[in-house]
């Protein structure tokens, strides 16, 4: 179905190779180094579907050295460190297991039992890790969790690691960055299907594995599609210079929000001289922006904590270890990451700024701006996933926003009737194809995608269009060095000629319900509010009361003016008033079906007028799991 390498691909992936030691054995040494033990080959079964959600075979064609021309030869070397995969001794009482997730999880022994540092995706990948840990260095009782900070591939897979009723029974500490639980829930719920479905091309979900499908995602090989669980925690770090002794070890944090994500932290173990990064220093150039869609993340300060950390630990740590990719061992390795991590991040801030103060947009930026020899020859600076030209966007877009200023774009018509227009005025979809040809074959292929994606929005049933234009993603994807982009390239290439995949949406909205379990009330009425259709919402007025005696809270909703408010108390002049327990309020809107049974066994009670619950959620949408990206 995939096209192969062009000429002009293969010509520019021989020369990336080009002033880059992709033969530095360095890497491979860190990845392999306290190697304990490890499967040849790995599968993770789903715990309710009869499908893997984890099978290493599938990435067997990386087994040659040489890349294919059709992956871009950083990538592929990224790609070869990223599936190793096993039980590794950092150092005596430092443990982690790598390669089961896109994620690491880490293991500090304690007095008597494990401190795991975050529990993975899913709680299948998880237990397949502790079930490799047990096997290897005997059965110890999980004594205390710590989630490095709030996104799912840091806490979700926690059932995999301990019951979650012997969490409950045990009083099993959880500890984590102060404002965790808010931002687990806020970061994936509000925009989670958006994200979902965007996420699907980022990570390359759909697409097969293969020299010419899904290699890496730069952060890790990929992400399983397991069961998902969130607990939050029971003790918050605030401050920097907090300390805990948690099952006899001893760990000072720093908190680091606002930086990889809104909540995260780092710490260090002075006991072992090592420092836990989280995700704010992996193996490679990180998200400012992360293209499934998220708020802009702050360079700035992201630099300042790698800064800070260097000044707190640096002096005391030999080893310093992530929540993805491989650690660096060695007093001085640590401090010589620690500071190429922290300038690639400051760079790309106040270089994206100086050019914009020169009056540069954000694409010109972009196109500019290049890491320095001294920083682009470090591969933990690389962008595997995030990348300096989609970074300068982000620190541009979080100082001065969309908007370039020109008042040409400040109103311009959306892609579908735009791209009509531009097709009209180029003579025609033929005449623009006939073109877009010509550049396709001088291997122009950035302009070819933007323009033959007029011809598609134009015409969406242009066979002719939407070949030219999977051809030319294509081979984008087979130059990019981020795995990100390449998946984003070879993911539309795939909806241009097959169309969706089936069954869009589904584990986000697994995700969601376990999400929607952790929600506050406030957070899940947030969400209602943005599944209102606001418009056929007009001149509708509704006003419902919640009392849930179980978590001792009483609600007010209120529809007005096309718009749901909520405030933690009840009006007077309530439309009705509905009595239930926190859960009931889950099940309600993980199906409103269950409505109707829910009043008939007494769980929810309505008093006052019966049908206004009706009438505010038929106001209500579904979001669509399968939104079209690649076409109108
Ligand atoms: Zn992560």
């Amino acid at each position: 179905m995939s096209s192969p390498a062009s000429e002009h691909t293969a010509a520019v992936n021989r020369s990336f190779a080009d002033g880059l030691p992709l033969d530095d054995p360095a890497d491979l040494g860190r990845v392999r180094h306290g190697r304990i033990a490890g499967l040849d080959r790995l599968v993770v079964q789903h715990d309710v579907h009869s499908h893997p959600i984890l099978d290493t075979g599938e990435w067997d064609f990386l087994d040659g050295e040489e890349p294919p021309v059709t992956v871009n030869p950083s990538l592929w070397r990224q790609a070869r460190l990223n599936r190793e995969h096993g039980l590794y001794e950092l150092m005596p009482g430092l443990y982690q297991v790598r390669g089961y997730d896109i994620s690491n999880i880490s293991l500090v022994e304690g007095d008597s039992g494990w401190i795991v540092i975050d529990p993975l995706t899913s709680t299948e990948t998880a237990r397949a890790a502790m079930d490799l840990v047990r096997e290897h260095l005997g059965a110890r009782p999980v004594t205390a969790v710590i989630y490095t900070h709030s996104h799912l591939d840091h806490f979700a897979g926690l059932a995999g690691v301990i019951e979650l009723d012997e969490l409950a029974d045990r009083q099993v500490p959880i500890v984590a960055p102060k404002g965790f639980l808010k931002e687990a829930v806020s970061e994936n719920v509000i925009a989670g299907p958006a994200m979902v479905r965007r996420a699907g091309y980022m990570y390359g979900n759909h697409l097969p594995r293969g020299p010419q499908g899904q290699v890496d995602c730069g952060l890790g090989r990929s992400i399983p599609a397991g069961s998902v669980s969130l607990v939050g925690p029971t003790h918050e770090i605030g401050a920097t210079g907090e300390e805990l002794t948690l099952d006899g070890v001893r760990i000072v944090f720093q908190f680091t929000p606002d930086a990889e994500a809104p909540a995260e932290m780092m710490f260090h173990f002075p006991h072992l001289r090592a420092l836990c990064a989280a995700e704010n220093c992996t193996s490679v150039m990180h998200n400012l922006y992360t293209l499934r869609g998220a708020q802009v993340r702050d360079a700035l300060a992201w630099s300042k904590y790698i800064n800070e950390a260097l000044r707190l630990f640096g002096d005391t740590s030999d080893l310093v270890f992530a929540s993805h990719n491989w650690p660096r061992v060695g007093a001085a390795e640590v401090r010589r990451y620690l500071r190429t991590q922290r300038d690639a991040y400051r760079f790309l801030h106040d270089q994206t700024m100086r050019l914009a103060n020169q009056g540069l947009v954000m694409t010109e930026i972009a196109e500019e701006l290049e890491l320095p020899p001294s920083l682009a020859s470090e591969f933990g600076n690389r962008g595997y996933y995030g990348t300096v030209n989609h970074n300068a966007k982000a620190v541009y877009q979080r100082y001065l926003g969309w908007f370039d200023g020109n008042p040409a774009n400040l109103h311009p018509l959306p892609p579908a009737p735009a791209a009509a227009r531009y097709v009209e005025y180029m003579g025609g979809a033929a005449a623009v194809l006939e073109r877009a040809r010509r550049d396709f074959d001088a291997g122009q292929y950035r302009w070819v995608a933007q323009v033959v994606n007029h011809v598609v929005f134009a015409e969406p049933e242009n066979a002719e269009a939407r070949e030219l234009q999977a051809l030319a993603l294509e081979q984008l994807g087979y130059q990019a060095e981020s795995g990100p982009w390449r998946n984003f390239y070879l993911t539309g290439a795939q909806e241009l000629r097959r169309g969706k995949p089936p069954r869009l949406g589904g584990p986000g909205g697994r995700q969601a319900a376990a999400l929607l379990r952790a929600m506050t009330v406030e957070m899940i009425f947030d969400l209602l509010g943005v599944r209102l259709d606001g418009p056929r919402a007009d001149g509708e007025a509704v006003a419902i009361g919640w009392r849930f005696p179980d978590i001792g809270e009483e609600w007010t909703l209120r529809l007005e003016h096309s718009a749901l408010s909520s405030w933690p108390a009840m009006d007077d002049d309530v439309d009705a008033v509905l009595t239930m327990s926190r859960h009931t309020l889950t099940s309600m809107l993980a199906d409103p079906s269950s409505i109707g049974g829910a009043v008939a066994d007494g769980s929810l009670t309505i008093d006052g007028d019966a049908d206004a619950l009706g009438r505010l959620f038929g106001l209500l949408e579904q979001p669509d799991p399968a939104f079209n990206i690649i076409e109108p």
